[in-house]
């Protein structure tokens, strides 16, 4: 039998690589994990959920203090931006966070091989000076932002979210080119630290994915707390004059057009963001020296248990068909390592929950109400934040939740919500869904009181038509 240097090497270290390294490791196997960028941890921890998470905490402070709900609850400040120490504690946070899943790597003996990786042949990988070979590979390699054909991304005027969570100073105009859900949460940071905020969406409405009326709502909300919509509108060009030298800055000019044609307009402005979505790491990895193809949306497509069509070579994460999410990814790498380990990993994929980290928070889980009523008959229950206490109290009016049961089993097909801790809601919603609750178990649960969560179960009693508070 062949000798191999590992028995599971992972290429990438995000929350599907480093996770699925620890877990083999924990299983006895001797495991690598090759890493390209200078820290591990991937998009997640160094440039995407847990910076723009810093960004969003801290600006929402800000916010509070300046707008008025400090205010409302006797608490008077004037508050004043230093932008250096926000970025200061949110570089913190990917310090310390990244240097954790280094200590992590140390503790169960997960080796870092540094460098990115290439396929060489079946069973092996080069990855910087090295050539080095495992029984298993696994694809980890996640996903980078889909540029937009004709716009370049300098990351001064033009940013990705990358760029975007660095401005050394908030922009006058900001213009977003996607309403999806980093265009919101990116949107909603720099909308609160003082800049016009123009969101500009293909669509018709923003939110591909989530819930109609999720999506309406959310809209509503958004465009109530001051970034301005453009719907069904398509950015045909932008062109970026720059400032002097050492001036800093610049100014762009977006051409737009409505989606299904017509007369097209400009907007002028001091930065523009460009989040039309994100597309899987493929190129460089040397697929073709081991006879794997991408799909036709460039991902890897696996089975079940997340192998690909080549013997020992799996793959997980935003590289794979699904959401891209951390929390996906993390599950996936759990799964694949355990299956690696002759276990049986498994990952529901109809129970992912989806957050929007703004104020209030947007999330997720299971089928839309319009997806559901495409497979059969569903009652559907409602209730609004403005009849919870505790939102009452604490002045947080806006959003709802909404519980979808199918209409013969009362089984629950879906929950969505908008609320300041719909991400935290979400949760149990997930965890009912896991064990196959209906509307009525969900309605017969005591939730303590006064939470937030009171709104899931009064949304599971107005399944049936007897919620209490409305
Ligand atoms: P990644 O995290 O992308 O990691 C892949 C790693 O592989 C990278 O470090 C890369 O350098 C490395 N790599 C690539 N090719 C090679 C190679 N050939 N050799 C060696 N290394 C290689 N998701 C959420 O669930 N919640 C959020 O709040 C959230 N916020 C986000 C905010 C932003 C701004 C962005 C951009 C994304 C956000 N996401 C969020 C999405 C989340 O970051 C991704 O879904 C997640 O990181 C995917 O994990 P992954 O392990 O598949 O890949
Ligand atoms: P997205 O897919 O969420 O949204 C992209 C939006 O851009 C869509 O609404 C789409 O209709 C629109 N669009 C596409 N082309 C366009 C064009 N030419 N002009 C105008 N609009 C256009 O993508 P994203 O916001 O870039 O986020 C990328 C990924 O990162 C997502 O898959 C998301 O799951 C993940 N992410 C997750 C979180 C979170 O979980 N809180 C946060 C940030 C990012």
């Amino acid at each position: 039998m062949a000798d191999f240097d590992y028995d599971v090497l992972v290429i990438g270290s995000g929350p599907g690589g480093y996770v699925a390294a620890i877990r083999a490791a924990q299983l006895g196997l001797k495991t690598a994990c090759a890493e390209g960028r200078e820290t591990l941890g991937g998009t997640c921890l160094n440039v995407g959920c847990i910076p723009s998470k810093a960004m969003l905490h801290a600006s929402e402070y800000y916010d509070a203090a300046a707008n008025g709900a400090f205010a409302k609850l006797g608490i008077k400040v004037k508050p004043e931006l230093d932008l250096d120490t926000m970025h200061g504690q949110r570089k913190d946070a990917v310090k310390g966070l990244t240097g954790g899943i280094e200590f992590l790597f140390k503790k169960n003996k997960v080796e870092w091989l540094k460098g990115y990786g290439t396929f060489t042949g079946p069973n092996s990988v080069k990855v910087g000076d090295r050539t080095v070979t495992a029984r298993n590979i696994v694809i980890a390699t996640g996903s980078s932002v889909t540029p937009l054909p004709g716009v370049e991304i300098d990351q001064k005027v033009v940013v990705d979210s990358t760029g975007a969570l660095e401005l050394p100073k908030v922009p006058a105009h900001m213009v977003v080119i996607g309403g999806g859900v980093i265009g919101l949460e990116l949107g909603s940071v720099w909308r609160r630290l003082g800049a016009k905020v123009t969101c500009v969406e293909f669509l018709d409405q923003i939110l591909p994915g989530f819930d109609g009326e999720v999506r309406k709502e959310a809209n509503k909300i958004m465009k109530k707390q001051g970034i301005e919509f453009k719907l069904g509108t398509k950015v045909t060009g932008v062109t970026v004059k720059p400032a002097p030298a050492k001036a800093g800055g610049g100014k762009a000019t977006l051409t737009v057009e409505p989606a299904k044609g017509g007369a097209s307009e400009t907007i002028e402005a001091d930065c523009v963001l460009v989040s039309i979505g994100r597309r899987p790491n493929t190129e460089g990895l040397g697929l073709d020296k081991v006879g794997l193809a991408t799909n036709n949306r460039g991902q890897i497509d696996t089975d079940h248990d997340f192998r690909t069509s080549v013997p020992g070579v799996w793959a997980i994460g935003d590289v794979i068909p699904g959401p891209m999410l951390a929390h996906k990814a993390e599950d996936e790498g759990i799964a694949v390592a355990e299956n690696i380990a002759g276990l049986t990993g498994i990952v529901n994929h109809d129970v992912i929950p989806s957050v929007v980290y703004t104020m209030p928070e947007i999330a997720g889980v299971g089928l839309t109400e319009e997806q559901a009523r495409k497979k059969g008959e569903v009652k559907v229950g409602k209730f609004p934040m403005l009849a919870n206490s505790r939102a009452k109290t604490n002045h947080e009016p806006d959003g709802f939740v909404k519980v979808v049961a199918d209409a013969k089993t009362d089984r629950v097909l879906g929950v969505w919500c908008i609320a300041s801790v719909a991400g935290t809601m979400i949760a149990q919603a997930a965890q009912a869904m896991e064990f196959g609750a209906t509307s009525e178990d969900i309605a017969y649960t005591c939730h303590a009181h006064p939470t937030h969560s009171e709104a899931l179960k009064e949304a599971a009693m107005a399944v049936t038509g007897k919620p209490i508070h409305i």
